[in-house]
């Protein structure tokens, strides 16, 4: 076969997979949504003195509570929002003086409209991506940040924001809390799961590359956007390994002669045999991996 084929074959292929996951989603959500109420991870989360998680429906927001207002990561959607304003209500007097967007996805950044005379901020590629694909369900950027980092100071607090490369969507931001040694990572983690079926949305190699610039930061407990509220320093550790054995099985099969058609079929990375979903996505993530090996993308 010609280059030209394959290349048809190959896209051929994604946009099939492309279809079937997007027909899946909704069901895969809900499923998610009945795993968390059976792991009681809805409503309000301790995780320290003044940091929280609010989660419902299998997406968890950020809650960071100072002596001058409180942050928000991420409303998610309107009733995410408007719950997780009653459950602070009852925790605080403070006012909510910012709402960050972890990155430009709809799913996330819903229903900001719920806090008033609140500070709307994004990463400016996250900001840029939204003015170019407006939604009515999701408020306006008021403030953009750009480049590597930025740092908020509230209440004495501090807040530092990461942009550490292409990973995943636009404007990806990490979250860290020196003061409480927590990470939070949005979509870039989910703990102890295969990566979501062909990888929406996310560039591999520079996913890896983000993941290794997290493990360089001094933390103790990792907060997700999904699955778990809370986790550990390791399970970023073993989403890094995953993607770089991912990646190396793939080399090997391919100097072992194997026809790439059949790798995504074959392929076996018995280490993470027990991850959630290692039946179901192996072959979706070989198929990504490998687009962006050969095609650069
Ligand atoms: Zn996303």
């Amino acid at each position: 076969m010609n280059q030209k084929i394959i290349l048809g074959i190959i896209i051929s292929v994604i946009i099939l997979i492309s279809a079937i996951s997007l027909s899946f989603y909704s069901l895969y959500l809900e499923e998610d949504d009945k795993t968390n109420l059976t792991q009681n991870l809805s409503g309000l989360i301790k995780v320290t003195d003044d940091i929280y998680s609010f989660g419902s429906n299998g997406y968890f927001s950020l809650i960071m509570i100072t002596d001058e207002g409180i942050i928000i990561v991420d409303p998610v959607n309107q009733q995410h929002s408007e719950n997780m304003l009653d459950a602070i209500k009852e925790i605080s007097d403070k006012p909510i003086k910012y709402l960050i967007y972890s990155h430009n996805h709809w799913d996330h950044i819903a229903g900001g409209k719920v806090f008033e005379d609140t500070t709307v901020l994004s990463h400016e590629d996250a900001h840029d991506w939204l003015v170019e694909n407006p939604n009515s369900n999701v408020r306006t950027v008021d403030e953009t940040w750009k480049g590597n980092t930025t740092t908020i100071t509230l209440g004495g607090d501090v807040l530092e924001l990461y942009q550490f490369g292409k990973s995943h969507g636009k404007g990806m931001t990490v979250f860290y809390i020196p003061q409480e040694k927590i990470v939070f990572l949005v979509d870039i983690l989910t703990p102890h799961r295969l990566p979501f079926t062909i990888m929406p949305d996310f560039t591999p190699k520079g996913w890896e590359n983000t993941l290794m610039q997290v493990e360089e930061l001094d933390y103790d407990i990792t907060m997700y956007g999904h699955k778990n509220a809370t986790g550990t320093p390791q399970e970023v550790t073993e989403i890094r390994e995953y993607l770089q054995d991912l990646r190396t099985e793939i080399i090997l099969m391919m100097n072992d002669g194997v026809n790439p058609m059949n790798i995504p079929s074959t392929i076996q990375l018995e280490k993470y045999e027990d991850f959630e979903f290692y039946d179901e996505w192996l072959e979706m993530n070989t198929w990504r991996v490998m687009l962006e090996m050969g095609m650069g993308w």
